[in-house]
């Protein structure tokens, strides 16, 4: 081969790769390969679905109406769960702090707890109008300090709580990518579905807080402000995420900053280019309270302009119900 027919071959080859180069980086992003979801019944709307109901020790009513009020709100997927740390309290620790909120003690600390919780939770797979998953949230800070294996063995799901650190730096792009890196560390010992529970909302949380603090005219703030993302990072996170069990939570708290425009565009530039290239959702209305439950939940306002759909919500649904169907087998999986 002659220099110049190296050369010429070099120069096509630029040619074609400069040529096909934005085509295909359009495809990765218009066309994500997504599961099957042709068949549109067998996919969950937004509303049907609540994968963070806290269910445990915070709970006003008994379990089987507070899966009442869900079901009538029209929910037909619930994650229950409570937060675990609540049961690392010494049992006096414990009814001081039901009998200053107002709760029953439902639940014993320790051990003991975590298992009455779960078989609780597990009764409610009797019902026949809703589909329900047990799991705990736990604070994000136990992914640096070290987690507590025994009850996390009985989830079905984790949530990992994503703090506002109200008065200090507020969560952004190179926290989640942390805490996606070792979420997915620990998925290795613990082969669960996990969520980062509401990363974008607890930063427009900490903002608002901290100019509150500072006396500054929230109507000051700007979309650089609210913006969690850095450039780069969101390339970052959906190649990390691509193909994980790791999901990304739009929980109602999303709704009470919608209204506000500059949030909004944030929020858009922020969550729109992951949902569009196929990251997985969770929704959810982190309930506590009898009071919110009776209001209906409405993720499609927010969800919708957002580009978050039954295509990147249903995913978790799925693979939980396919776990619990290989678990249902007489023969145990083996590892
Ligand atoms: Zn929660």
């Amino acid at each position: 081969m002659s220099a110049r027919t190296v050369f010429n071959h070099t120069l096509l080859a630029i040619l074609l790769a400069t040529a096909l180069w934005p085509v295909g980086i359009q495809n990765a992003h218009t066309q994500p390969v997504l599961p099957g979801q042709a068949i549109e019944k067998a996919l969950f709307q937004l509303k049907e679905m609540d994968m963070h109901l806290h269910a445990g020790m915070e709970r006003e009513v008994p379990l089987e109406e507070w899966v009442d009020l869900a079901v009538a709100d029209g929910r037909k997927v619930l994650v229950l769960l409570d937060h675990l740390e609540l049961y690392r309290q010494t049992p006096e620790e414990y009814a001081a702090w039901a009998k200053e909120r107002g709760f029953e003690q439902r639940y014993p600390v320790g051990s003991e707890g975590h298992r009455a919780l779960m078989e609780d939770l597990a009764r409610m797979r009797e019902r026949d109008d809703v589909i329900t998953f047990r799991g705990w949230e736990i604070y994000e800070g136990e992914l640096d300090t070290g987690i507590e294996p025994e009850p996390m063995r009985l989830a079905e799901v984790i949530g990992w709580h994503i703090s506002p650190n109200n008065g200090g730096d507020p969560p952004n792009g190179q926290t989640l990518l942390k805490r996606i890196g070792q979420i997915a560390e620990i998925q290795k010992d613990f082969p669960v579905p996990m969520i980062v529970f509401h990363p974008f909302s607890m930063r427009l949380e900490n903002i608002q807080a901290t100019a509150g603090k500072q006396g500054r005219d929230l109507a000051n703030l700007t979309v650089a402000d609210y913006r969690f993302f850095q450039p780069g990072e969101q390339e970052r996170v959906i190649d990390f995420l691509k193909g994980s069990s790791i999901y990304i939570e739009i929980s109602r708290s999303t709704g009470r900053y919608w209204e506000d425009p500059v949030v909004r565009e944030a929020l858009l530039a922020d969550i729109r280019p992951l949902a569009e290239v196929g990251v997985q959702f969770t929704v959810s209305t982190d309930g506590h309270h009898v009071e919110s439950a009776k209001r209906p939940f409405e993720p499609e306002r927010y969800c919708e302009p957002l580009g978050i759909a039954p295509r990147n919500t249903n995913t978790i649904v799925r693979e939980l119900l396919a776990l619990r169907a290989r678990s249902s087998l007489a023969q145990p999986i083996t590892e």
